[in-house]
């Protein structure tokens, strides 16, 4: 296999396709080629390529879930996002770019199941195991989106500017269809260069885990305050970063028979999320 390493975005882009992938920390990308759910004859390495470092409201994609953790300029929810993703080895590693793009943890689709994400016709894991599963978005596929970062960065109403255009955060995800089993938008070639990230009055990133550390999130709930009213999105809860347009609608929830539980966590989280950005009474 060989190694890439473009000094441009432009060079980077032309670079990919014909076998080749992008490679950022390589926390994703290297146990997915190693685990053969992903062929590459080249890595094209983006450490030259792709804009790191945080100025203001922009991030580069190449900065690391520990820089944003540590800065206290970032907003709260995608601190917060950042420091309970992962361990910290893998935080000083993993860029934000890649965390927004890393494929899902169900083991069906990890272990080669072929299953309706993989291009097949059923979810295997409907019919059997799903604790960890969705409870939105899940009628084809029920998997459960594993980015902590993209909930808070959904919530805060980030945008992202790529080699090819530019598009809120929202619409960088779909859910897969029978035509596309894609759950993101992006162009075959097309990199993340950096996000746009506003500043909130307050914000706040809540995750329920398996253990305190080191876990994906069973629910992550994001919430941000801003002048015209408070946003949420949550993680772990559907096929891809959800966004909850009110409190109420935690109600039109979906869930498995295994995923049930999640409804009442993610009740209690949302409750206390919004608690704690709410404005001081004066
Ligand atoms: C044990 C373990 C536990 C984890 N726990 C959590 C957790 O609790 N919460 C959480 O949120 N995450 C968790 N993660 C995921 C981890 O945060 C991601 O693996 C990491 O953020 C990916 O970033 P990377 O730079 O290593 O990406 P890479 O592995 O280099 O790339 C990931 C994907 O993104 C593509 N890519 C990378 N950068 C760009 C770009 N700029 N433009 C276009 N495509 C790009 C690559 O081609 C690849 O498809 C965990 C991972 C592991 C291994
Ligand atoms: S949840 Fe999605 S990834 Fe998992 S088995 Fe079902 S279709 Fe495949």
């Amino acid at each position: 296999m060989e190694l890439l390493r473009p000094d441009s975005a432009e060079a980077a882009a032309a670079a990919l396709g014909n076998g080749s992938i992008a490679l950022a920390g390589g926390t994703e990308v290297l146990p997915l080629l190693r685990d053969g759910l992903v062929r590459a004859d080249q890595l094209v390495e983006l450490r030259d390529a792709v804009p790191r470092g945080i100025d203001g409201d922009r991030i580069g994609a190449g900065t690391t879930l520990a820089e944003l953790e540590a800065d206290p300029d970032v907003p709260q929810a995608l601190r917060e996002a950042c420091s309970l993703a992962a361990s910290p080895q893998l935080r000083s590693m993993s860029t934000v770019g890649g965390n927004l793009l890393q494929a899902t943890r169900c083991w069906y689709w990890r272990l080669k199941f072929p299953c309706y994400l993989h291009g097949g016709e059923v979810c295997n894991a409907k019919a059997g195991q799903h604790r960890e599963h969705a409870i939105f978005g899940n009628e084809r596929c029920a998997s459960a989106h594993p980015s902590d970062p993209a909930a808070a960065l959904l919530a805060l109403g980030a945008r992202l500017r790529t080699t090819a255009r530019e598009l809120p955060l929202a619409e960088l995800y779909r859910l897969p269809t029978d035509d596309d089993r894609n759950v993101t938008a992006l162009e075959p070639g097309e990199l993340i260069l950096e996000l746009e990230v506003p500043r909130p009055e307050a914000s706040v990133y809540l995750k329920a885990m398996e253990r305190r550390k080191w876990s994906f999130a069973i629910v992550g709930v994001a919430a941000a305050r801003f002048s015209d009213g408070v946003r949420l999105a949550l993680a772990g809860v559907a096929p891809i970063p959800w966004a909850l347009p009110s409190v109420d609608a935690l109600e039109q929830a979906t869930p498995l028979p295994g995923t049930a539980y999640k409804v009442q966590i993610a009740r209690a989280l949302v409750r206390r999320a919004v608690e704690a950005i709410s404005a001081p009474s004066t």
